[in-house]
């Protein structure tokens, strides 16, 4: 599979809302009932909304964590399940789609015949890798398993080029680690050194499934340790990754080939017909020139074995029992889980995983009407003119800059519900009886439709996240927000609950969105979506100045033990967070000025509306997690944990305090409240 952002084993899609990983039926939703009445509002907000919430909720045992977008996506899984199941039973009267869906999840779903089968699916895609005569030959098998999953060595996708967003070009990057970032191969802390035994010991575990003998199955976990571990030395930082010019880095095709001679690029291209380039973008140039190094020190052998590794690994969820258990145990000792999911919700993921456009089809005639479509428009226009209220207002930016950014908001397009013409998987083959088969040849389907998109022109109307899925984000090359029917949901979106507690959940998600198009990292791109600086010098310094305070304001902040939050990571959320709060509160003082708005006046549970608000934001983030999840987290995820989305947001809000009568600047002990939008 070819994506640009690989986070363990959930794309997240540019900037996602923050939802990692995968998967507790509940009844979710804003609730009076989930306030915790014996804290006090002004010194702890979010224990104050979710106290109570997180005193009845226990964490499932199938997942690492438990939050809102947790509650609602096991609504959603029930859902689907409905529909997979009456598709699977469908018999030979049924529509291609229905057809599809139907066979992919049957196919899952039938765990004894994928037992007896045990590896047989994939030994013919392991042979053809052990069959590569010598490291020139191992380039045609690479080619192959990046086709039909996982990316060994390194990343080849496409994407908008950054100056010219109009048109897609081919990217090859860094990749090729199996635990989550370098840091896990780098770091000498005690949880880290268990990590990589946990790897090695996955590593041997499936190697003796596969019928290595015990002295064998040592030698590969360490070759496979001893290859990531250079590969993650190559690699660049995950905060240094934010900065779109250090990804930078367009050249010609033969300029590519040169930085690494050994990997016979031109090989590459070929074996995977990709359409004719001239020039392409290599992300990371410097670890080329290291995946060289390493190409020439390796012998064949071990790296076959890590490539192979790589194929058996991505395939394993999806063969008999025992590969299934192996890499649960692995996952597990890196988020904590403390059960695997149970067959049918694996299956309904795999199933949107790969056909998610046909499956969402009738996920929205189930669920999504137009009249909530409608209303979020609406909500969406509303914020939109609160945004440019704000930027107008700015204290700190000068009238030319404004008017840059005024020209950005301008052309950001939102995307809603579900897109407007559906993917055709006409030409993917999917049979009853052949999980692995299907498994691959979806891959396969996705990898081929992701590089015909080489220098083509950008197709705007794609959507990067299936219809069900429970998150929303914003594409930086397209300049869009784009809200899948699966999070216009309670407690994200109620259609029967007031509008002051919607606005503070869905409203400021939309506001949180549309202000990652003017974070550390937004901001660098203009309004046709290229990398180009449109700030005059003085509003940039500026700029840095305020978001250098909310990045020393998170990283007082305590993850987990001893853990502080990394701030420069989580730079671009936390300003999304604290932008769109402030945005929809400003939305919704207009709406509420307004003659005959629903909320004026009222007292829900003693409640102000502009309390209701606060509590409507507050509540999305309750959450609770698995203390090995929290570690991971901390290294990986560009968002802040729960506590902080909202107390972080309420330390900078003099509107709060006012709000809920707090005394003024209480929050940071006093230091300087932190607003960058
Ligand atoms: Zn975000």
């Amino acid at each position: 599979m070819f994506s640009p952002v690989i986070v363990l084993r959930a794309v997240v899609i540019l900037l996602s809302l923050g939802y990692l990983a995968t998967t507790a039926p509940a009844q979710s939703g804003f609730s009076i009932d989930n306030i915790d009445k014996s804290v006090d509002p002004c010194t702890d907000f979010y224990q104050f909304a979710c106290g109570n919430w997180m005193k009845k909720t226990e964490i499932p045992q199938d997942r690492p964590s438990v939050n809102s977008f947790v509650e609602v996506d096991e609504r959603n899984l029930v859902t689907l399940r409905e529909i997979l199941e009456k598709a699977s039973s469908g018999g030979s009267a049924r529509n291609p789609i229905d057809q599809k869906i139907g066979d992919y999840y049957g196919a899952c779903m039938d765990e004894q015949a994928v037992n007896r089968q045990g590896l047989a699916p994939l030994s013919a895609e392991l042979e053809r890798i052990d069959r590569a005569k010598d490291k020139s030959a191992l380039i045609d098998a690479i080619a192959r398993v990046h086709l039909i999953g996982p990316n060994p060595l390194f990343n080849f996708y496409a994407s908008p080029d950054l100056h010219n967003a109009d048109m897609v070009i081919a990217y090859i990057d860094q990749g090729g680690l199996s635990l989550p970032d370098r840091n896990y191969y780098l770091k000498d802390d005690p949880k880290m050194v268990e990590a990589r035994k946990s790897l090695s010991d996955y590593i041997i575990a499936l190697s003796t499934l596969s019928h290595a003998s015990a002295s064998e199955a040592q030698a590969s976990a360490e070759m496979v340790l001893r290859i990531e571990t250079a590969l993650a030395r190559a690699s660049m930082d995950l905060t240094l990754r934010r900065d779109p010019k250090n990804l930078d880095h367009k050249m010609s095709r033969q300029a590519a080939i040169r930085l690494a001679p050994s990997l016979s690029l031109a090989v590459y291209f070929s074996d995977l017909s990709t359409p004719d380039f001239s020039d392409l973008n290599v992300a990371n140039p410097d670890f080329f020139k290291q995946l060289n190094a390493v190409l020439e020190s390796e012998s064949l052998e071990a790296l076959k074995t890590y490539v192979k590794w790589h194929l058996l690994n991505d395939a394993a969820p999806w063969l008999a029992n025992p590969y299934v258990e192996a890499n649960f145990k692995f996952r597990q000792a890196l988020n904590g889980q403390a059960e695997i999911q149970p067959r049918w919700k694996r299956c309904v993921q795999a199933t949107d995983r790969a056909l998610g456009e046909a499956l969402g089809q009738r996920y929205v005639e189930q669920t999504f009407g137009e009249s909530g479509k409608a209303r979020m428009l609406k909500m969406v226009d509303s914020l939109e003119s609160a945004l440019s209220e704000d930027i107008n207002t700015l204290p700190w930016m000068t009238e030319l800059t404004k008017k840059q950014a005024q020209i950005k908001l301008a052309a950001i397009r939102n995307k809603i519900g579900y897109p407007d013409q559906w993917r055709d998987y006409s030409q993917l083959t999917i049979k009853p009886g052949d999980l692995m088969g299907n498994f691959l040849r979806a891959n396969e389907f996705e990898s081929r439709r992701q590089i015909a998109k080489i220098s083509k022109p950008l197709d705007r109307k794609e959507w990067g996240m299936t219809p069900p899925t429970v998150n929303a984000y914003y594409n930086g090359s397209n300049n869009e927000i784009v809200f899948p029917a699966g999070i216009l949901q309670p407690p994200f979106f109620d259609r029967t609950i007031d509008e002051n507690v919607n606005f503070g959940a869905i409203g400021a998600i939309i506001g949180h969105e549309l202000t990652h198009g003017f974070d550390d990292q937004g901001r660098k791109f203009d309004s046709q979506g290229n990398l180009r600086d449109w700030w005059a010098e003085q509003d940039a310094k500026e700029f840095e100045k305020r978001a250098s305070c909310i990045a020393q304001e998170y990283s007082n902040f305590i993850a987990v033990d001893n853990l502080k939050l990394n701030g420069s990571l989580t730079l671009g959320e936390n300003t999304a967070d604290n932008g769109g709060v402030r945005i929809a509160l400003i939305a919704l003082q207009k709406t509420n000025g307004q003659p005959g708005s629903p909320a004026s006046g009222n007292q829900l549970g003693g409640y102000t509306p502009e309390q209701r608000f606060f509590l409507g934001w507050a509540q999305v983030w309750c959450e609770k997690r698995r203390p090995e999840y929290s570690r991971m987290l901390v290294n990986v995820d560009p968002h802040s944990p729960g506590r902080y989305r909202v107390n972080g947001v309420m330390e900078n809000m003099p509107e709060f305090d006012k709000v809920w009568g707090c005394k003024a600047g209480r929050g940071r002990g006093g230091a300087e409240m932190c607003r960058v939008w």
